[in-house]
């Protein structure tokens, strides 16, 4: 059995009032709800300390969005992995699209944060994902597998197990368009036969799917046999409707 997971990717939202108040809601709701399903929260990073220590004595985790290519040194503004472990996180975002995009983050420099990442002890989720054009060009399948091969390129056989991949075509972020659970699972069967591909043991890997995920799609995309769970923008932001989504994996 792979493990399900559910995370929840606040982006550039939050205040102080804010992460403790959703926090507690969530984990209220979560204490009833005992499905078996990880859930992890990432806020951005300057609230990270908060939401880890209203998450104490939970089982839930905290996660950071990003990580820098740098460990320590004279890189003003940056955040580095080992300072994310030091703090509570278990996990780090990498590659997520709006960073590609916004940030002209490249595969190259994904692969050197996802190794950052695994070598502080963090787990990883990677982010992948066609963007429109790509899609209507029927590109996916290609432009998923290379951000795979690249991003994952040195990763060792010990790590394989800390490392998730989520799927999110670009188009389907913030947009309300989420992919047809058929749609989805087509990639995410592709990303799996990747993994195998390059070594990983792909079967217990856990790949999410990300993109427009609401209370009322999130059980068809989770019913799909390659889909084990989520990575919730906009919908995390709301506690029932988050619950709702976790009730739903
Ligand atoms: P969305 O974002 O759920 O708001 O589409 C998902 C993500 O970008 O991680």
């Amino acid at each position: 059995m792979r493990r399900k997971l559910i995370a929840a990717n606040w982006k550039l939202n939050g205040s102080t009032a804010m992460a403790s108040g959703l926090v507690g809601d969530i984990q209220d709701g979560l204490a009833e709800l005992d499905n078996g399903v990880e859930v992890v929260i990432i806020p951005p990073a300057i609230y990270a300390t908060l939401v880890n220590a209203a998450l104490a004595e939970s089982e839930t985790s905290v996660g950071i969005q990003d990580v820098s290519r740098w460990n320590k040194g004279a890189y003003t503004g940056e955040v580095s992995a080992p300072m994310a472990h030091d703090v509570g996180c278990r996990y780090a975002l990498v590659g997520h699209s709006e960073r590609r995009e916004l940030l002209g983050e490249t595969d190259t420099l994904i692969a050197d944060k996802v190794d950052n990442a695994l070598s502080a002890s963090l787990n990883v989720i990677l982010c992948v994902g066609e963007t429109e054009a790509q899609r209507e060009a029927g590109a996916q399948d290609r432009v998923v597998g290379e951000q795979l091969k690249q991003g994952l390129s040195r990763v060792s056989d010990a790590d394989w197990l800390r490392v998730v991949v989520a799927y999110e075509p670009v188009w389907a972020i913030g947009t309300g368009r989420t992919a047809t659970a058929e749609d989805a699972q087509s990639v995410h069967a592709v990303i799996r036969q990747t993994l195998n591909g390059m070594g990983a043991p792909a079967e217990e890997m856990t790949l999410l799917y990300g993109g427009s995920v609401k209370p009322d799609n999130a059980k068809e995309l989770f019913a799909q046999p390659d889909i084990d769970g989520g990575l919730i923008g906009g919908a995390s932001l709301s506690a029932p409707d988050f619950l709702a989504i976790c009730r739903a994996a």
